[in-house]
Order: structure tokens, then sequence, then C-alpha cells
């Protein structure tokens, strides 16, 4: 045998016992308590194989003093948010090590699947930033995470106030092409992407974007009331942000708003940070379109988790305050903060709604409205992403974030 055959060998046996220490360390079983985020009674879910494989409702039954307060529901499903902890999805210097920190920071905020975010950018920065999150897609530690990506711009409106944060020199009207190219980079994997139904182009460009399977979502527009309903006949399902990515003075009858709201079609994602929206536009878009139709979405910075401060992007220098970026010298948002988790106590807070709604708005909503079926509920077969967690003062606190049936995030 030669000297490196020995070593081959040896560094086989290395793996096997290494593998084995993996499992080792993750059983293949094991049973959650706590409180049932439906109904808040005491429930026992059985994972094995990284699955869902039994329920036990136990209504009226005492649980344990440690999880008597700890409730248990699906994991947050984030379909917008451009990076977090210092890792910018759109960034210069992105890599897979980065999205792989940002990936398990996020298991801490309980967000247990998302869809990194890629804004208006160079066209060389979409395909080398889309490929490196291929990447990421396949990545045996996160990929289960990351279950597609979108694209917010760049084919919005370039108008001042609706274009809002996104930088104008790389505002580009809607190209089937050149999406192709970002889509063939990105190994198929956009699943979302933002088009303004006004610009040129934008309607067949949204029925081959739905033809092919992506997902349409409106944002950064002033489409009047005829385009919104053109892009929405042409299968645009969702509206981006909505009451954000619009100028401060618009019509008080026309405008992008009413259309959007009145339409049954059009799914809006909200930014219930707190600042991005006032509690009574929140209340107004929850009483519209209800819980089953209502999503829940960070729309977070990389700043995001970082200590306040100012930080410079994109030649631009932000101020970084406890949940929100502002522009200093102009005191106007830059960008938003906080995590789904935040905007899941907000909505408790804002709406009333019950606990059943609001992780529904953060979960089974996304969850669905991207045909993700093995996610976003509670229930047998489905793959175990558990979120448990307890409410100190209003505060969703995650105690332990499962992916997979994998303890991904455990606080003690
Ligand atoms: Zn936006």
């Amino acid at each position: 045998m030669s000297k490196f055959s020995k070593y081959f060998l040896f560094f086989l046996f290395f793996q096997l016992i290494c593998t084995m220490t993996s499992f080792a360390d993750q059983p293949s079983e094991q049973t959650i308590k706590g409180l049932f985020y439906r109904d808040c009674e005491p429930v026992e879910i059985k994972i094995a194989d990284g699955r869902i494989a039994k329920i036990r409702h136990l209504p009226g039954e005492e649980v344990d003093t440690e999880e008597s307060d700890t409730y248990v529901a699906p994991g947050l499903v984030e379909v917008q948010i451009n990076g977090y902890m210092g890792v910018d999805f759109s960034g210069e210097d992105l890599t897979l090590d980065g999205v792989r920190e940002a990936t398990r920071e996020l298991w801490k905020a309980g967000i247990t699947t998302y869809l990194p975010t890629l804004i208006s950018q160079s066209h060389e920065r979409l395909k080398g930033n889309f490929t490196i999150l291929s990447q990421a897609m396949d990545d045996s530690e996160i990929g289960a995470s990351i279950a597609g990506f979108h694209l917010e711009g760049p084919y919005i409106s370039p108008e001042e106030g609706f274009r809002g944060a996104h930088l104008k020199k790389y505002i580009r009207k809607p190209d089937w092409e050149e999406f192709m190219e970002y889509q063939q980079a990105a190994d198929n994997g956009i699943k979302l992407v933002a088009v303004a139904p006004e610009v040129e182009g934008a309607i067949p460009f949204v029925r081959r974007c739905v033809e092919s399977g992506v997902e349409v979502t409106l944002a950064h527009h002033n489409g009047s009331a005829e385009e919104i309903k053109e892009a929405v006949d042409a299968g645009a399902s969702m509206s981006n942000h909505l009451g954000n990515g619009c100028a401060n003075m618009i019509h008080r009858h026309n405008n992008p708003l009413w259309p959007q709201m009145a339409d049954d079609r059009l799914t809006p994602s909200i930014i219930a940070d707190g600042y991005h929206l006032t509690r009574e536009e929140v209340r107004t878009f929850y009483k519209v379109k209800g819980a089953d139709n209502l999503i829940l979405v960070s729309d977070a910075l990389d700043l995001a988790g970082l200590p306040p401060g100012k930080y410079e992007r994109g030649g631009r220098t932000l101020q970084l305050t406890e949940n929100v970026v502002k522009f200093p010298d102009q005191n106007v948002l830059a960008g938003a903060a906080s995590p789904i988790s935040k905007c899941v106590s907000n909505m408790l807070e804002f709406t009333r709604c019950s606990l059943k709604d609001a992780i529904q708005m953060a979960s089974t909503n996304p969850a669905r409205q991207f045909d993700l079926d093995e996610i976003g509920e509670i229930s047998q077969g489905k793959r175990a992403d558990l979120i448990l967690f307890t409410m100190e003062e209003g505060e969703m606190i995650i105690q332990k974030t499962i992916v997979a049936g994998k303890v991904v995030y455990s606080k003690e």
C-alpha cells in the first residue's frame, strides 16, 4: 500500500468518525413541549428524521414549569431581507462564509427560512452575488434555510420618492434577457422579482416571469389604477412593503395605495417595525387584507443586529439607531433594522390580533405564497422547522430554533 493510500484511508476513517460524532450530537428523535401557538394550550411534538412525526394536544394539562410559558410555533419565513449583522447580500464583499454567518444570526431571531434579497445594483454585481447565493442554497449547513431569492429592482420607478433608497444610476427598464442572466447565475433560484407596473415593458415582463414560475411583486412605483390592474391581470400577486416605496406627497384619490388595497388578488407585505408605517396604517392593512392575505417582512438592511452608530454604505453615511436606519443629514428613513420576530411582537400590540394570526402572517402565509409545502405549519409529516419562544413585556424572545429537526440555536 502506497503512503498516499494510507493517508487516504486514514482520511476516510477520520471523516466517518466526524460524521458519527455529529449524528451523536443531534439525536434523530426528540420531543418538544410547550404551548401550541394556535390555541396556547400544551402540546407535545415528536420529531423523527427531521420531520414532525407526532403531535399530541394536551388541553387543560399542566406542563413542566420550564415549559409553562414557552410557546411552540412554525419557524418564521422571511421573504425580504437585504442582509444581516454586517453581511450585505448586495454588497461587493459578499462571500459564502458571510452568508453562513448571517444565516446563523437569523436563526437566533427565529427565522428558519428566508429569501436573501438583492436590490438595484450594477449588472456584474447582481450576477456575481447571485452566483455566491446559489452556492449558499446548496450548502450543507445553511442550504435548508434558503428557499430562493428576491430581486427588488432594478426594474422599478426612477422617480424621486418612489424609488426610495435605491440608487437612480442602477434603475433600469425591465429586460427579460438580462433577468435570465441573473436567473442563470442564481441557478434558477430567483423566486420573486419586484416591478413598477407603469414603466415601459413592465406588463409583458410580468407575464413572462409568471409563466416561468417567478412571482411578481409591485414595488417602488407610482402605477395608476389601470396599470396596477393590468399588472395583476398579467399575474403580479404581491405588493412589496405596501405604504413604503412611495412619495410623501400623493393625490388623495389617484395614488398607488388604494388600487392595491382594493384588489383581493394582491397579497401585500408590510414592514411593521414601528417606523416604516404608523400603527393606524398597520391596523388598516390588517383589517382590509386580513390575517390570511398579509405577509410580514423585515426589509432589514445588513446593519440590522449591529451596535447603533454611523456606518458608510455605498458612499453614503447611515445612522443606525436602536431599531431603524436613517440618513442623518435629512433625518429620513434609509431602511429597516428589526428582524420579523420584532414585527410579530408589534402586530400583536398594534392590531391586538391573536398569536395564531401574527405567526400566520410571518410563517404560514409567506410559505404558502411561494409553494413551500414543507414548512410554515405544524402538522404531521412536515419538515420540523420550529421555534420555541417566550413573550416578555410584549417582546417575542426566541429560546430555541430548529431547522429540519436539528437544533440550530439555543439561548442557553
Ligand atoms: Zn423597497
